[in-house]
């Protein structure tokens, strides 16, 4: 490693650490530093939902970019298992998503799009997934669903990232930025030194908007603290991630399932399950699914969404600036949208086009101008 990198990355979560694996491989040197430790703030939280995605025929920007993490993810899955040999839990399980007739725009993008879905007679849908039964809404088959579990996903990036000599510093709190008149040219750390590099990424997830204050932006990132209940083992089983408006089942493996989540923006920056959030989730669920009234719940826990002011991420360069790229205010779709981000990043630092338009993801662009999405949760 160079004395100093050619990228230092603020934020060592989900978002941070694909961008240091994907530009280490490009050949550049990458540091990424964490103010506690790595890959356990949202990144770790998360329910890993990969919703399906066609990039060719994505409608919108952020439909492009969740269709390169829909198709990027498995291959970003095995290059991770043959590197590391650890897995990401990447699975294309399949999901059903409930519509109620005001969702009708959401089928008509993925008419548009063209990925494969089925709507589900009753019958069907129970012969698929017993336990879906109570549901309301018409379910929709979604064969190329997928997801990852997420403490895997990044122990197996920060495995990647130490292999290909990436710098990874937890523990190291960024506080500001160091600049020489409009150019950036480094990070302060709260110790009061300084790490240069040739260009620095924010990527500070629900915290970035502090750093970016400084830069003269106030874009408007902000936590959304999401809560969690995790079921250890319910019968019946699910197969399948199932997608109920901003609420979702998804089931691991090994039997256990996360019933997710809660929007609260009221909380600010206090990360902890309450009473009021847990009971939300488990009313959810003994509605939808009374059989599991008597199920273990094993654990809850909740993580901060890096909100955005109309929920795109921000992603490209600061006005103003040079020396520094933003990624961040991925909201609910960090983890899909991360492989697609991380694209992005490198194109950008390589100077190649990016595969999808920045414009739309650019820090300073007008509010109200987010586009219908595809997917909610
Ligand atoms: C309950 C829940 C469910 C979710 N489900 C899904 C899902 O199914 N699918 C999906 O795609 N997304 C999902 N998300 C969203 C996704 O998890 C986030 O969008 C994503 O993790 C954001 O990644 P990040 O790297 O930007 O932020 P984070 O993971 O929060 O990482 C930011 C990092 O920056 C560090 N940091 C902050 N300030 C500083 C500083 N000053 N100096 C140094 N380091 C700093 C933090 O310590 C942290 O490690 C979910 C989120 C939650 C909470």
């Amino acid at each position: 490693m160079a004395q100093h990198p050619d990228v230092a990355i603020v934020g060592g979560g989900v978002i941070g650490l694909t961008a240091a694996y994907e530009l280490a491989k490009a050949g550049f040197t990458v540091e990424v530093l964490d103010r506690g430790p790595l890959g356990a703030e949202a990144s770790w939280a998360g329910a890993g939902i990969i919703p399906p995605g066609n990039f060719e025929r994505a409608a919108t920007p952020i439909d492009r970019l969740r269709a390169l993490g829909s198709v990027g993810m498995p291959l970003l899955a095995s290059e991770l298992r043959d590197r590391t040999g650890l897995d990401t839990g990447y699975r294309r399980c399949g999901g059903i998503e409930f519509l109620h007739p005001h969702d009708r725009d959401v089928l008509e993008l993925w008419e548009a799009e063209g990925f494969p879905f089925d709507q589900l007679t009753g019958d069907t849908l129970t012969q698929l997934e017993p336990a879906a039964a109570g549901f309301t809404g018409e379910p929709y088959l979604l064969p190329t669903c997928a997801q990852v579990r997420n403490p895997w996903h990044v122990r197996a990036l920060i495995a990647a990232c130490e292999q290909l000599g990436v710098r990874l510093r937890p523990d190291t709190p960024v506080e500001g930025w160091h600049s020489v008149g409009r150019r950036v040219t480094g990070v302060r750390l709260s110790s009061g030194a300084t790490v240069a590099a040739g260009t620095c990424v924010l990527a500070a997830g629900a915290w970035s908007e502090t750093l970016l204050k400084p830069l003269g932006q106030q874009p408007g990132v902000h936590p959304v603290r999401g809560q969690i209940v995790l079921f250890h083992r319910p019968a019946p089983r699910l197969q399948r991630v199932l997608m109920a408006g901003k609420r979702y089942f998804v089931p691991r493996d090994d039997g256990r399932v996360l019933v997710g989540s809660t929007e609260e923006p009221e909380a600010g920056f206090e990360k902890c399950p309450t009473a009021a959030g847990v009971n939300e989730l488990l009313r959810f669920t003994t509605t939808l699914i009374p059989g599991w009234a008597g199920a273990e719940v094993e654990k809850t826990w909740a993580g901060l969404r890096p909100g955005s002011a109309d929920g795109l991420p921000y992603i490209g360069s600061v006005p103003g600036w040079d020396g520094v790229l933003v990624a961040t205010g991925h909201f609910r779709a960090g983890v899909q949208l991360s492989v697609g981000t991380a694209r992005i990043l490198t194109e950008l630092l390589t100077g190649r086009p990016p595969a999808v338009p920045v414009e739309a993801f650019r820090l300073d662009r007008p509010p109200g101008c987010a586009t219908q999405q595809a997917f909610r949760s």
